[in-house]
């Protein structure tokens, strides 16, 4: 019996219809023993037939088996009571179609009749009646749960692994990170944006390449292939699954610190290894401000205690110095001979030396708003020099002066330019320490269009090109610890710039580092010679304040060899009192005294005589809480300061300005 042949087929049919219509296909019957009974059993197919109200006439073998229901408890029974309501409603629809006709056929889940869900497969034939009418049908049943369930758990399986997929991609995406795969020779698979920003490549110049090649710096390339050799040919490995600090070169050959994890894929043909990246530059450089911010912070801690130190030192020194100078200063102008005259001047010179050492060392340490006057560059080198010549000698450093005698003034703040001459001689003492001698540091001056020109050159080994653009930075050091700051050269800078000036590096004559500065002449100072001597003006009548005996004593003898008359004072009480306001053209007054200091008696001073506003000079020995108080009281107007210890010059350039 064949399929194809349309004449069985539809002896076949003729065959079910009559099962259908009588009762040939009792259990046991001609059918069931017959021969198509027989083929209809063997089949894997559930073959059923059932009349046109859905009453069972027959089921194979495999049917029954799927029932499991005896032939004699299915025959004569409904589709409902054996296969239950879902099964009745797709009948009906199947039965509808079939007598429009059709053959239909469908598969879907369906709920049995104990409520289990199968996946059924149905094709339905029709059997007529002799009229033609439907008498029933025959039904073709596969169930192929099993494989629908095996289907559905791997589309889903599928769908799982697809959402995972693109989650995996998106977070390797989007990962702030640097992430690269490679294979086992090392070749780059693929990166991640992260890596490509990270490192400068674009993904077609980069994969397919050597790792190696890429980020690994050219000083640890072989560390590295020795380590995948080892790993491929062994399967030790140092790197893997651990977390490792290293340098990692960029596109265009930068280093940048940076901490990786190594692991290994197990793919089915192959290994890969993913690296997972983090680039430290920024934490690095955060770490570096901080330890700055640290270090900035001890050095302000130790300036701060240096300064009040030196105040308290400079106090109690200055009045001391002050007369020291001023006697020796008396001493010479009234020397008897040429013998007793030289000792003053060496006396004289000892003291203003001292002075001066004091004043330089304040300078170093206060911090203050800058001031501008008129100052001779020469004579801040010299004292700058005579500060540090101790260091120098015992350092077995020369230092040569080529000063230009006619060198216009500068506007300036002495102490903030001595400051920067120091800065700079202290740098070539420190760069020719490590030299052999002979160690020379030069400090030149000269008249430059317009400019002063100072010049500190050494024969050091110079500042190496690499670092020259870096030397002016603050915090640039190549000093140790403790021994560097890297902020001398960096205050140089804004010094010199604040005084509308320059300052530059290049190499001197002798191969060591040059550095030169430009400051701008004063336009109006050359108007201002110097005096020789006491000269008799027109003699004022002023009045010196003091506590210090000593110190009152020697202004006035030093005013009184300029022609004026001095009304002297211990206290400002004294002063107040009797009436010696009221007389004086001109007023000296010590800032600190007990009771009333010099700012309060300058106020009552004022008050009593208004002719003396602008016209008393307050005399201070304390440079660095000195100032500032003056300043502070100053409001808009400006106080004449007279700094001690002073010198005659100093005294004469004050009377300048009230003669
Ligand atoms: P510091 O002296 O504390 O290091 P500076 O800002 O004064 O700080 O100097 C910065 C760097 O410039 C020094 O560490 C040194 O490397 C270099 N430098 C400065 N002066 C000289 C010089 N005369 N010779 C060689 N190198 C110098």
């Amino acid at each position: 019996m064949s399929a194809a042949d349309g004449e069985t087929v539809s002896d076949l049919q003729d065959g079910i219809a009559a099962m259908v219509r009588d009762e040939a296909v009792a259990p046991g019957g001609r059918f069931d023993t017959g021969i198509l009974g027989r083929l209809f059993d063997a089949m894997p197919l559930r073959v059923t037939a059932a009349d046109a109200e859905g009453r069972f006439v027959y089921a194979n073998r495999a049917a029954l088996a799927m029932f499991e229901l005896k032939r004699e408890e299915v025959v004569g029974h409904t589709v409902r009571d054996i296969l239950g309501a879902d099964m009745v409603a797709r009948t009906a629809a199947m039965l509808l179609a079939l007598q429009r006709g059709e053959t239909p056929q469908w598969s879907d889940w369906v709920t049995d009749a104990n409520g289990a869900r199968r996946y059924l497969e149905q094709a339905y034939a029709p059997c007529f009646d002799g009229q033609g009418g439907l008498a029933g049908f025959i039904a073709l049943t596969r169930d192929i749960t099993a494989l629908k369930e095996r289907e559905e758990a791997l589309e889903a399986r599928i769908a799982a692994l697809n959402v995972a997929e693109t989650i995996n991609t998106a977070i390797i995406k989007t990962s702030i990170d640097p992430i690269m795969v490679v294979d086992e020779e090392g070749i780059l698979i693929d990166l991640n944006p992260a890596a490509m920003a990270t490192f400068g490549y674009a993904r077609s110049n980069a994969v397919g390449r050597p790792i190696s090649d890429l980020i690994i710096p050219p000083a640890m390339r072989r560390a590295h292939a020795n380590g995948m050799a080892r790993y491929t040919s062994t399967g030790i490995s140092r790197v893997l699954d651990q977390r490792m600090s290293m340098e990692a070169q960029r596109a265009d050959g930068s280093l940048i610190p940076i901490e990786l994890t190594i692991s290994e894929i197990s793919l089915p043909q192959r290994r890969v290894f993913t690296a997972h990246l983090r680039d430290l530059s920024q934490i690095r450089e955060a770490e570096r401000q901080m330890e700055q911010q640290r270090d900035r912070l001890h050095q302000a801690e130790k300036l701060s205690a240096m300064g009040s130190l030196l105040a308290g030192v400079a106090h109690e020194l200055n009045n001391p110095l002050a007369i020291l100078v001023a006697q020796s200063t008396l001493l010479m102008e009234t020397a008897v001979d040429a013998a007793q005259k030289r000792r003053a001047e060496r006396i004289h010179a000892a003291a203003d030396r001292a002075g001066r050492i004091v004043k330089s060392f304040l300078a170093m340490a206060r911090q203050r708003p800058e001031k501008r006057e008129t100052a001779q560059l020469n004579d801040l080198v010299r004292a700058t020099a005579e500060m540090l010549a101790y260091g120098l000698r015992s350092h077995d450093v020369t230092l040569g002066l080529d000063l230009d005698p006619h060198l216009p003034t500068i506007l300036a703040d002495q102490d903030f330019i001595g400051q920067v001459v120091a800065n700079l001689v202290i740098n070539a003492q420190h760069a020719l320490i490590e030299m052999e001698p002979p160690r020379h540091v030069t400090i030149s001056t000269r008249r430059k269009n317009g400019h002063v020109r100072l010049v500190v050159s050494d024969n050091g080994p110079g500042v190496p090109d690499a670092i020259v653009g870096r030397i002016f930075d603050p915090y640039f050091t190549t000093k140790p610890a403790g021994v560097g700051t890297g902020i001398g050269l960096s205050i140089c800078k804004s010094i010199v710039e604040s005084h509308g000036g320059s300052i530059a590096l290049d190499r001197g004559e002798e191969g060591g580092a040059r550095f030169t500065v430009l400051l701008p002449a004063a336009v109006l100072a050359e108007a201002a010679p110097e005096a020789e001597g006491p000269d008799d003006r027109n003699g004022l009548t002023i009045l010196v304040v003091d506590d210090e005996v000593d110190v009152g004593a020697s202004l006035a003898e030093m005013l009184e060899l300029f022609g004026h008359r001095i009304l002297p004072a211990q206290t400002a009480r004294e002063a107040l009192d009797e009436g010696a306001i009221a007389e004086a053209d001109l007023v000296f007054v010590d800032l600190r005294m007990p009771g009333i200091d010099g700012l309060k008696f300058r106020d009552q001073a004022i008050a009593l005589n208004p002719r003396l506003a602008d016209r008393v000079v307050i005399m201070t020995g304390d440079a660095v809480e000195g100032p500032g108080a003056i300043e502070r009281h100053a409001g808009d107007g400006n106080i004449p300061v007279m700094e001690k210890p002073f010198t005659l010059n100093d005294v004469r350039r004050i009377l300048a300005a009230f003669t």
